[in-house]
């Protein structure tokens, strides 16, 4: 039952004691602001403490099971990070605090600068974007900036692969390039070919993933890099999969020039809630002059922001980024220390393992080539049943799964793209693979049933597009 059918008038959560001042009337003092009318629930402590426990239940995350989505890397972020990273004495640092008291919180920036530096193979690093898109943003302000000082004024193309995330073509929109797509070949890579069709004077850069989101290796990285920096024009690599990589190779070496790093999925912040989020960006030699103001710097004796940057693009966030986050992503890369490849090893094992329990059960449209930390399977083989990749979806939730991202990336149709990531154990992949098998068989015998999925979430299956551009946020369950 909702609160609001629970109440009646009268009734109360609380007891306060006996007024000790005289009795005063708020509306004196809310003025404009007193409403009358406003029907708040009235009801005891127990149905106060029984309707947020129930809605805490409903909530599902990655404390109840696994989060297979695709590109997202919704892996377990470890507690005592969240625990550190709420200690009351860095929570309420004042972001004006001047450096010689905060000498502490700037040393621990430097050092995860450092740290990123390392981990990416980069020259340098600014810590403040917000997110991922929020870091290509700020790399392609970087690469404007740096043709315009080189009179590159005829370069105003940016390629995306058609593999690339969304953020990509958006990211090169918005700050006013012109984006051309290239082709991927039959392995699921850029394709040469269409590449060096499309690679002209006026490019200004390429926005690659690598691994792209088929959970591919671009095996031609370096003779990209090449290509490009022979026209004069840079390369972005998208680093929200750098799980797959993470201790084990650096971009920075393959000739890419900025990089941002999703410090929420790769260094164990929470998300899938809407932030916030870090968006650490690395850059060669090419782009360090235009990072953005401040950076912290350390003269081997005090940390300190430096604002006199003459080149920089300025600021893209207020202060300094989200230190919370930036906090929680150092104590994540200490904790692993030299192990930090067992983060990359242990991400691409599950998800090859748990692809070969489901090998069975879909089209694997990149059957020759190997797969890193996710994969994409096609759904095509069950259309003959009239299911489709968001039936399976949607039957997940009823087994009590998350469902993978579906429909994406669009190069493959009816796309189920699946990540597990490095911190389910075997009993939890094989009982996801499990719950897909059973899911394939009742396509086959019963698809009409299936069609009904969800039928145990508070929610049933929604119009997505009228839910979209007509919420009805008030609940009818419970
Ligand atoms: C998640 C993701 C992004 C965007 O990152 P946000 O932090 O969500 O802005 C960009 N590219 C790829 C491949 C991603 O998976």
């Amino acid at each position: 039952m909702l609160i609001f059918e629970l109440s009646s008038q009268g009734k109360r959560g609380y007891q306060l004691p006996k007024l000790d001042v005289d009795e005063i009337d708020p509306r004196g003092y809310l003025g404009e602001y007193y409403r009358e009318g406003i029907n708040f629930p009235e009801v005891s402590e127990l149905e106060v403490v029984r309707h947020y426990t129930r809605l805490s239940q409903l909530n599902y995350g990655i404390d109840t099971t696994m989060v297979p989505l695709g590109s997202c890397t919704m892996k377990y972020n470890p507690r005592i990070n969240e625990e550190l990273a709420n200690t009351e004495l860095l929570k309420n640092i004042h972001p004006m605090s001047p450096c010689e008291y905060i000498q502490g919180v700037l040393k621990m920036m430097y050092h995860l600068k450092e740290l990123l530096k390392e981990i990416g193979g980069f020259e340098d690093v600014s810590l403040q974007p917000a997110a991922g898109a929020h870091g290509e943003l700020l790399g392609l302000l970087m690469i404007h900036a740096y043709h315009k000082d080189r009179g590159n004024h005829h370069k105003k193309i940016v390629l995306v692969p058609d593999t690339s995330h969304g953020t990509n073509p958006a990211s090169a929109s918005l700050c006013g390039y012109e984006v051309i797509t290239v082709k991927s070949d039959k392995g699921g890579e850029l394709d040469w070919e269409d590449f060096q069709r499309k690679l002209t004077d006026q490019v200004a850069c390429l926005m690659i993933t690598n691994p792209n989101t088929l959970g591919i290796f671009e095996r031609n990285i370096k003779r990209i890099a090449q290509a490009l920096h022979e026209r004069d024009a840079l390369l972005y690599m998208d680093g929200a999969n750098l799980n797959a990589l993470v201790g084990m190779a650096k971009p920075g070496d393959w000739g890419v020039d900025v990089m941002h790093f999703n410090l929420h999925k790769t260094f164990s912040t929470p998300h899938g809630g809407g932030g916030p989020g870090g968006g650490a960006l690395g850059v060669s030699q090419r782009l360090q002059d235009y990072l953005p103001v401040p950076q912290v710097v350390f003269d081997g004796k005090e940390y300190r922001l430096d604002w006199d940057r003459p080149k920089s693009v300025g600021k893209i966030l207020t202060f300094y980024g989200h230190f919370a986050i930036m906090l929680r992503a150092l104590l994540y890369i200490l904790s692993y220390g030299s192990e930090l490849d067992k983060v990359a090893k242990y991400a691409v094992l599950n998800s090859n393992y748990l692809k070969h329990l489901l090998k069975d059960l879909f089209i694997d449209p990149y059957e020759e080539t190997s797969r890193m930390h996710e994969f994409v399977l096609s759904a095509q083989n069950l259309l003959k049943y009239e299911i489709n990749a968001m039936d399976i979806a949607k039957a997940l939730l009823d087994k009590g799964f998350y469902a993978p991202t579906v429909y994406f990336p669009l190069t493959v149709k009816e796309a189920l793209m699946i990540e597990p990531t490095e911190t389910e154990s075997l009993i939890y992949l094989e009982s996801f693979a499990k719950a897909l098998r059973d899911i394939v068989e009742e396509a086959k015998k019963n698809p009409k049933a299936l069609k009904e999925s969800p039928t145990k979430t508070p929610v049933r299956r929604i119009k997505e597009a009228q839910a979209n551009r007509n919420p009805i946020l008030r609940a009818s369950w419970a």
